[in-house]
């Protein structure tokens, strides 16, 4: 089972990767996760990475995509995987299509959906060092002009699952897992 998701900052896409990924046996592979290890260790990855995610900006594709891929490799993910914030433009969506192994596609991506004055709610009382208000506000931004594209994009190829994440824990995971299930 190979799976996408996005949505945006606060939208809970940390609690469900968890779930889903546990679910379907599958490695749930952050790249918030991966750039904030990089970061703790000081690598040179993580020396790059760290201006551009504490301003809430994107880390620039070269260094992203050379991640995700290196990653893929691992042999964690021959039956699938969870990934998780990424991709986060379409341009790296399509990066993501040739990383794929020959014969492999993506099952579903689940497109999280909360209404901003709740994620700013969620947001605001959540503590990370990346969670100051103008921080917040620039990553709503970034999310809005640069991700929310992505929708489309996998919206026109079928497998575009939409999930109202606001309501209690399992009643949005059974949502999504419902969804998975129809697209089978
Ligand atoms: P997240 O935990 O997913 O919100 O990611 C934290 C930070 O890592 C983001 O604000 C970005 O700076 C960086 N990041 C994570 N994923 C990506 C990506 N796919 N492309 C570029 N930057 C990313």
């Amino acid at each position: 089972m190979r799976l996408l998701i996005f949505g945006p900052p606060g939208a809970g896409k940390g609690t469900q990767s968890l779930i889903i990924a546990k679910h379907y046996n599958i490695p749930h592979i952050s790249t918030g996760d991966l750039f904030r290890e990089h970061i703790r260790n000081d690598s040179p990855l993580g020396i790059e990475a760290k201006r551009y995610s504490e301003a809430g900006e994107l880390v620039p594709d070269t260094v992203t995509n050379e991640m995700v891929r290196t990653r893929l490799l691992e042999p964690d993910t021959e039956h699938g995987f969870l990934l998780d914030g990424f991709p986060r433009t379409p341009k790296q969506a399509e990066a993501l299509e040739i990383m794929m192994p020959d014969g492999t596609s993506i099952h579903a991506v689940l497109n999280m959906l909360v209404p901003e004055e709740e994620l700013l709610k969620r947001l605001s009382t959540r503590g990370r060092q990346d969670d100051e208000l103008e921080t917040i506000r620039r990553r709503l931004r970034i999310y809005h002009d640069k991700t929310e594209p992505l929708a489309e994009y996998y919206r026109d190829r079928g497998i575009l699952l939409d999930i109202h994440g606001v309501g209690t824990i399992e009643s949005i995971t059974k949502q999504i897992i419902d969804g998975i299930e129809s697209l089978r």
